[in-house]
C-alpha cells in the first residue's frame, strides 16, 4: 500500500529544496522497495496568488489525508507589506494549528568538513550535537494581543497541560539519547517559567528519575551556547525562547541551510521542513543548499513513517556528501560548489551505494 506524503513546496527557493528532497525519497522508496505517494498543495505566497489565501482549504485537506508533509519555505518581499489582510505566514501558523504540532525538534549538529563555515573556534564545535524542543503552539505568540494609541500588550499564557506534555517529549527524547536535558526558562521573573520549572522539576523527579535535568535562564543558556555548545544535549523550552535559541544555535554550524526540523503532533501528520526561510536573495539560482530539507525527510521518514533504517541512512548519506566537499556555494565555496540538484543526485547515490539492497545486487 502506498504512503501518502504531502509537498508543500511554498516560495522563493522553497520548490528547489523540495524537489531535491523528492530525488532522494525517490531514491529511499527505490532502494528499499517502498511506494511512496507524493501530492502537491499550495501554501504561503504562492497559493495567495492562486487562490487568495495562504493556507487554501484544498491544501488542509490533502495535508490532514496525508502520513506527513515536507514543506519547503513561505514568504517573500512582494508579500511583505505588513498591513497586508492576508499574508504567506499566516498560512504556516494556520497550518500548524490545523495539524496540532505542540513541539518543534530541532537537532543542530556540526560536520568537521564545515567547521571552517561557522563562526566559532574548531575546538569549540568538535562532537556538538544538541537537539532542540521547543513548544510551538503557546506562550507569547498565540496569547491576546492588543494595542492602543499609548501602548501595547501581547499575553504570554501556558496551561498545566500544554507544559506537561512538550516536558514529557523533551524527557522521552533525552532519555533515548544520553540521559540528559536541560530545561531553559526565565523562571527569577515570569510566572509561566515558576510553572514551567515547578513541573519540569516534578518530573525528573517522579517519572524520569533516571534522566539528568538541569535548569538554565534563557539569557544564561544563550551565553553558553556559543562559549561551550557541547555542554547541551536535549534542550527544551517555550514558544519565544526556543524560537530564538534555535536561530541562535543555527549559525554554530557554518549554514543555515544544513539544519532541518519536525513539528510533531499528539497524532495525526507531522510538519518537516527545513529551518531557513525563501532565500529570495538566492532564489531561482540553483544554488540553494538542500540538505536542511532533505534531513527534514529523514526525520519525516524517523517519526512519521516509522522508517528508522531509511531515516538513518538518508542522514548518513548526507553526511558522506559533506565530507567529500560536495555542495552548493553556502558550504564548499564558490570555487568547488555544485548545484541543488548536484547535491541531491550525490546523496541519492550515497543512499544507493550504502543500502543493503544494493549491496546484494
Ligand atoms: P532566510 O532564511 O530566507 O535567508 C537568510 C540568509 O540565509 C539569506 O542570505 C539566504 O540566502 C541564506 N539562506 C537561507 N537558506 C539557504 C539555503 N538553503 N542555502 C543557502 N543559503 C540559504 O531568511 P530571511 O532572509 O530573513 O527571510 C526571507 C523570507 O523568508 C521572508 O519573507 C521571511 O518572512 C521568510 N521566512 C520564512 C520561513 C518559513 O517559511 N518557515 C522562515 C524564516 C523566514
Amino acid at each position: 500500500m502506498s504512503r501518502l506524503i504531502a509537498l508543500l513546496p511554498g516560495d522563493g527557493i522553497g520548490p528547489e529544496v523540495v524537489a531535491a528532497a523528492r530525488v532522494v525519497l525517490d531514491a529511499v522508496a527505490e532502494t528499499f522497495g517502498h511506494d511512496f505517494e507524493f501530492r502537491d498543495g499550495l501554501v504561503g505566497g504562492c497559493a495567495i496568488e492562486a487562490t487568495g489565501e495562504a493556507l487554501p482549504a484544498a491544501t488542509l485537506e490533502l495535508c490532514l489525508a496525508s502520513e506527513g508533509v515536507l514543506l519547503g519555505a513561505v514568504g517573500g518581499p512582494q508579500w511583505s507589506d505588513p498591513a497586508a489582510p492576508v499574508r504567506p505566514e499566516q498560512g504556516l501558523l494556520a497550518l500548524r494549528r490545523a495539524l496540532g504540532v505542540y513541539a518543534n525538534l530541532r537537532p543542530v549538529a556540526t560536520h568537521p568538513a564545515l567547521y571552517g563555515a561557522s563562526p566559532l573556534k574548531e575546538h569549540l564545535l568538535e562532537g556538538v550535537d544538541i537537539l532542540f524542543v521547543r513548544e510551538l503552539t503557546g506562550g507569547i505568540y498565540f496569547g491576546a494581543k492588543q494595542r492602543d494609541a499609548d501602548g501595547a500588550s501581547d499575553v504570554c499564557s501556558y496551561s498545566r497541560e500544554e507544559i506537561e506534555r512538550v516536558l514529557r517529549l523533551g524527557f522521552e527524547l533525552a532519555r533515548k539519547r544520553n540521559g540528559r536535558l536541560t530545561s531553559v526558562d526565565k523562571a527569577n521573573v515570569l510566572e509561566t517559567s515558576r510553572l514551567w520549572r515547578e513541573i519540569a522539576t516534578r518530573m525528573g523527579r517522579d517519572e524520569f528519575p533516571d534522566v539528568r535535568l538541569e535548569h538554565a535562564l534563557v539569557d544564561a543558556a544563550a551565553m553558553q551556547l556559543i562559549q561551550d555548545p557541547r555542554r547541551f544535549d536535549v534542550v527544551v523550552t517555550e514558544n519565544m525562547f526556543g524560537d530564538i535559541l534555535t536561530d541562535e544555535a543555527s549559525v554554530i554550524t557554518g549554514s543555515i541551510g544544513m539544519l532541518p526540523s519536525a513539528s510533531l503532533a499528539q497524532s495525526g501528520p507531522g510538519l518537516y521542513e527545513p529551518i531557513h526561510g525563501s532565500a529570495p536573495d538566492i532564489a531561482g539560482q540553483g544554488i540553494a543548499n538542500p540538505c536542511g530539507t532533505i534531513l527534514s525527510a529523514a526525520m519525516l521518514l524517523r517519526h512519521s513513517l516509522g522508517l528508522e533504517d531509511e531515516a538513518s541512512a538518508v542522514e548518513q548519506a548526507v553526511q558522506d556528501t559533506v565530507v567529500r566537499g560536495i555542495g552548493t556555494p553556502d558550504v564548499a565555496g564558490r570555487e568547488r560548489a555544485v548545484t541543488t540538484q548536484q547535491v541531491a543526485a550525490a546523496v541519492a547515490a550515497a543512499l544507493g551505494t550504502r543500502s543493503p539492497a544494493r549491496a546484494i545486487a
